[in-house]
């Protein structure tokens, strides 16, 4: 994962355009902050902290797990006007599992999102864990009416080697209007997130950019 670049390249843009990897088309100055693997005690927390003190609004990509042991930090996210996306119910590898284990294990983690939510989180945003996705899952999701949201810049916050001042640069250096960017709220991603988020959040305020969900 450390040599996939954090600015996706717009080759790979054009070879897989079903796939949403920016808003650019919106037109707007906005920017779409993502979070993957939540909710994590803490963590998430933290993240909404630094996002209301910035009016900020984002997209959390929950594993179903996690949901049904934080439902109250999943209820808060809800609560504070943030969209959610499905990220499988155990994070599942597509290319290690097969189409009919991937599907249920998504459809899993949509009756949680549902179980914990009032019937206004309609849309249906699926991100696949590691990025990973083929043509066959691709098409079974869209038919369930899922739209899958990959990025256009990646923080590397997971990345347990590098400083988070490098993940501030890869976001600031690569971001434009309608960048999806990714960042992760779980424990792994903690150390560079928590210094990484607010300085991100600073800068592009502060150049007259709006942070919002993902509505599709
Ligand atoms: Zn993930």
């Amino acid at each position: 994962m450390q040599l996939i670049p954090s600015k996706t390249p717009k080759v790979i843009k054009q070879l897989f355009p079903n796939y949403i990897w920016d808003l650019s088309a919106n037109g707007k100055k906005k920017l779409y902050l993502t979070f993957d693997d939540g909710p994590i005690p803490s963590i998430t927390e933290f993240v909404l902290e630094q996002l209301n003190q910035y009016n900020a609004k984002a997209t959390f990509f929950c594993i179903g797990d996690n949901i049904q042991k934080h439902p109250k930090i999943f209820n808060q996210i809800l609560s504070e006007k943030h969209a959610i996306g499905n990220h499988t119910m155990n994070h599942l590898k597509a290319w290690k599992n097969n189409l009919d284990t991937y599907i249920k294990n998504t459809l899993d983690c949509q009756s949680v999102i549902q179980e914990h939510s009032s019937d206004r989180n309609t849309q249906q945003l699926f991100r696949p864990p590691y990025g990973q996705i083929s043509r066959t899952k691709f098409n079974e999701l869209e038919k369930l009416g899922y739209k899958i949201i990959l990025w256009d810049v990646l923080s590397k916050d997971w990345v347990q080697d590098i400083l988070p001042k490098k993940c501030t640069q890869n976001v600031i250096q690569n971001t434009e209007q309608g960048s999806i960017i990714v960042f992760h709220d779980s424990q792994k991603a903690s150390k560079n997130l928590t210094l990484a988020l607010p300085e991100v959040l600073d800068y592009f305020t502060k150049q007259g950019f709006v942070f919002d969900a993902i509505k599709l």
